[in-house]
């Protein structure tokens, strides 16, 4: 069947076989279907959807455009870890460190980001000398040798990937399950790893926006990772406000590095530690979820993650004083402006995530094109979270931008993002399934 019959067939809402799916994802990859035949294809399967086997087969199409890692000779298990996507969502720095820190290989491909959420790469960008750019070969090598290692999207690794994205994100063709779904697992597939934690992100800040949608999300991610033989193990986390304090390139690099240290609590520590805490549950290392917490909380804690963390950036390029002095070598931005709490004792009602990583991309922390060059240096540090009681003269937030201009414009948008209430608000839970 050529390309046109196999988008007419979509589009007419009817089934497409394993065969057709594999040809159509092949010669996308070998361009001889083109840009726009591709753009129609995938909007006709946003409007029609793509049914369980069909998802599989695009899933393993993709997985197989390009080189899939070969881990045989690492030590096992081989774990992964991966986020949907959110503002402030600085999880793998911590993360990985802490996986790697309990004895697991810990090999990942991270993605820039697009939009108000931010991508690793970009975070690890801020980095003077950071490379991200390994090969193949020197992930396994370092993955051999440090345990961890981490690269960004190479053009050799489901490639199919890179295309249906970027068309997705100018076709507003993202927000399409079994595209999501296909998206994250062919990567996964083809990063060989045989253990993999996701993130699914639910809120104003994600791509599910309710938890409904998040949900189904999650049910379509695990059961097409059942038919591909993947482990996956998952938890839903909220992403109506921003994860953490910071929101920002360099920002988030010296929050996780906080969080690394033992000195900074709260929300972000708790994800990674639950997060950590499923992973090691799959892995065998803990025989139920609290034991995993109290593992991944006990790694954290005698700085041993830590010790993981130094070891990993070094290897890939960082300076010495990161981890010691992170701000002798991370691009602070020329003003900070100081935002404070002015009326009566109130409950934070709203913080909203979608507004906050707005301001942050408007101020240059993230992309409006993938051509858009970032700024490391700015961002929002937030000093709130939802159902914390503010009094008169509380520090609400800072940003952190080139201008004091931006940062009045910046500041008198966030003040839009977030409510207060006279009445007691409750916190939001941070794990929602
Ligand atoms: N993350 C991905 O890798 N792909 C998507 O489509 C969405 C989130």
């Amino acid at each position: 069947m050529n390309a046109l019959d196999i988008i007419a067939k979509k589009r007419d809402g009817k089934k497409l076989t394993a065969g057709e799916i594999g040809e159509f994802v092949s010669g996308s990859v070998r361009g001889d279907i083109k840009d726009y035949q591709v753009a129609a294809w995938l909007m006709a399967c946003y409007l029609r959807g793509l049914d369980q086997e069909e998802t599989t087969a695009l899933t393993f199409a993709m997985a197989q455009s390009g080189e899939r890692l070969d881990l045989s000779g690492l030590p096992k298990p081989w774990v992964d870890k991966h986020s949907t996507g959110g503002v402030g969502d600085k999880t793998s720095l911590v993360v990985l460190p802490l996986l790697s820190s309990a004895g697991l290989t810990v090999v990942k491909m991270s993605g820039r980001g697009l939009g108000p959420t931010g991508g690793t790469i970009d975070k690890l960008s801020s980095i003077p000398g950071f490379r991200f750019d390994l090969t193949p070969n020197e992930l396994i090598q370092q993955a051999r040798s440090v345990g961890i290692a981490l690269t960004g999207q190479t053009p050799d690794l489901a490639p199919a990937d890179r295309i249906f994205y970027a068309l997705r994100d100018t076709t507003a063709t993202v927000d399409c399950i079994p595209l999501i779904v296909s998206s994250i697992l062919s990567k996964k597939i083809a990063g060989g790893a045989d253990i993999i934690t996701l993130d699914v992100k639910c809120g104003s800040g994600a791509f599910m926006h309710s938890l409904s949608r998040a949900k189904e999300l999650a049910a379509a991610l695990k059961s097409t990772a059942l038919a591909c033989g993947l482990k996956l193990e998952l938890e839903i986390t909220d992403m109506s406000q921003p994860l953490g304090r910071c929101v920002g390139n360099a920002l988030e690099v010296d929050e996780a590095i906080e969080v690394l240290k033992g000195q900074e609590k709260g929300r972000f520590r708790e994800l990674c530690v639950g997060l950590a805490a499923v992973a090691f549950q799959s892995a065998g290392l803990a025989g139920s979820k609290e034991e995993g917490y109290a593992r991944a909380t006990h790694l954290l804690d005698s700085g041993a993650a830590l010790e993981k963390a130094r070891l990993w950036f070094k290897a890939q390029g960082a300076p010495d004083a990161l981890i010691d002095n992170p701000w002798s070598v991370l691009p602070l931005a020329p003003v900070q402006f100081e935002q404070r709490y002015d009326g009566p004792p109130a409950w934070v009602a709203q913080w909203d995530a979608a507004a906050v990583g707005k301001v942050a991309m408007e101020l240059g922390a993230g992309r409006h094109r993938k051509e858009d060059k970032i700024d490391p240096s700015v961002g929002i540090e937030s000093f709130v979270t939802v159902g914390e009681k503010v009094e008169d003269g509380d520090k609400l937030f800072t940003v952190h931008s080139r201008t004091a201009a931006q940062s009045e414009a910046a500041a008198a948008e966030l003040m839009q993002a977030l409510r207060f209430s006279s009445e007691r608000v409750d916190r939001v839970p941070l794990f929602l399934s």
